[in-house]
């Protein structure tokens, strides 16, 4: 094991950063795996999984069990965690642009489309060995203007040419679920299994940029544009929302770390005894399929419904209740599907976000992602 400290922002004159990697196994033995924690800063239980995984892989090293490459990055967001305001944490945003820490990360593929022409083939373990260089590349060129471009362009540089992304955040309040890119499904669902994960949402581009698909569309929009070369989807690079923010538990967190070091023994990567997939708890559903509600109006916000529930259309979710004017409304999706995210506010000013339903048939389209 060896780490890493990467200077993030290192002004003379201001407070300075520095983002702190750990490395396992040794690159080119075997398949490269790349876990970042809390991307958006105060995402707590996903740096205590974190923790628990930093153990394990500390030991595994020791006893020469870690088969590829593994790196992990317990707090990926210095940045954010150091931005508190009047005593809470604001880790979501940039407070010098505003700009959310999981999007507008550099999609290497159009640079690509160009640099790579002519140059593809019929071998497809060749092609992505070449697609891998040509993408370290283009994120080696790029010239981020502020800290967080620094740290992004950093974190993607570990990432870009892994075989695995796993890229842990959580929810306000949730249960465990999880994002990846559509021609990921098949490789993503035993990790849902072993997680317990109670919905997988499924797109081929979600919008804004996150961290998970500069790492992992690149492929398919490069299958897309050399139809005649053999490019699979070779990063399978996988949002998890590890429950909601207070979820900070020890039991959990060493559930959801054997969870994802038995992923990595089905791969390969780690030499552990393998368990039997559990039976999934979810199928693939479309993000396309997601209903968020919103507040109507300004209230007090109580559920009826349990995070988890399966909820019909038109069933009472929660109640909006203005203790001034006595106006009482009611909220409910307009189609099936499992309640499985809210806000961890009671209070609500009109438009707020309440609560996400997982449908099973898509009906959005254009940006997927809440802000
Ligand atoms: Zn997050």
């Amino acid at each position: 094991m060896h780490s890493t400290k990467h200077p993030i922002a290192i002004d003379d004159n201001v407070a300075t950063v520095h983002l702190s990697s750990f490395h396992y196994g040794a690159p080119g033995i075997g398949r490269k795996v790349y876990i970042q924690a809390a991307l958006h800063a105060d995402e707590v239980p996903a740096m205590l999984v974190a923790h628990v995984l930093r153990q394990e892989l500390e030991r595994l090293d020791a006893e020469g069990r870690v088969k590829g490459e593994v790196i992990l990055v317990p707090a990926a967001n210095p940045l954010g965690l150091s931005q508190v305001i009047q005593g809470t944490p604001f880790g979501r945003y940039d407070l010098a642009t505003g700009i959310n820490f999981n999007r507008a990360y550099r999609h290497v593929a159009d640079e690509l489309k160009a640099s790579l022409a002519g140059r593809l083939g019929t071998d497809a373990q060749a092609n992505v060995a070449l697609i891998r260089e040509q993408a370290r590349r283009s994120v080696d060129a790029w010239e981020p203007k502020d800290s967080a471009g620094t740290l992004k362009k950093t974190l993607l540089a570990m990432a870009i040419d892994a075989d695995f992304m796993l890229d842990l955040h959580c929810d306000n309040e949730a249960v465990l679920h999880m994002y990846a890119g559509t021609p990921l499904a098949g490789a993503v669902q035993p990790l849902a299994a072993l997680m317990g994960a109670r919905v997988l949402l499924l797109a081929n581009e979600s919008g804004g940029e996150p961290f998970d698909e500069a790492c992992g569309r690149l492929w398919w929009d490069l299958a897309d544009h050399f139809p005649d070369a053999a490019i699979p989807p070779a990063c399978v690079a996988v949002t998890i929302e590890l429950r909601g923010e207070m979820d900070v538990r020890y039991d959990y967190a060493r559930q959801d770390a054997d969870a994802l070091l038995q992923y990595l023994a089905h791969a390969g990567v780690l030499d552990l005894p393998v368990r039997a997939l559990p039976e999934a708890r979810c199928t693939p559903t479309p993000l396309g399929a997601v209903e968020p509600l919103e507040a109507p109006h300004a209230g007090v916000l109580v559920f009826h419904k349990q995070l988890g529930d399966r909820v019909e259309a038109g069933e009472p979710i929660a109640d909006i209740v203005n203790p001034v004017s006595g106006k009482v409304s009611a909220l409910s999706a307009s189609r099936p599907g499992l309640l499985f995210a809210s806000t961890a506010h009671r209070h609500l000013l009109r438009g707020m976000h309440v609560c996400k339903v997982a449908g099973e048939e898509s009906f959005r389209s254009g940006n997927l992602l809440s802000s």
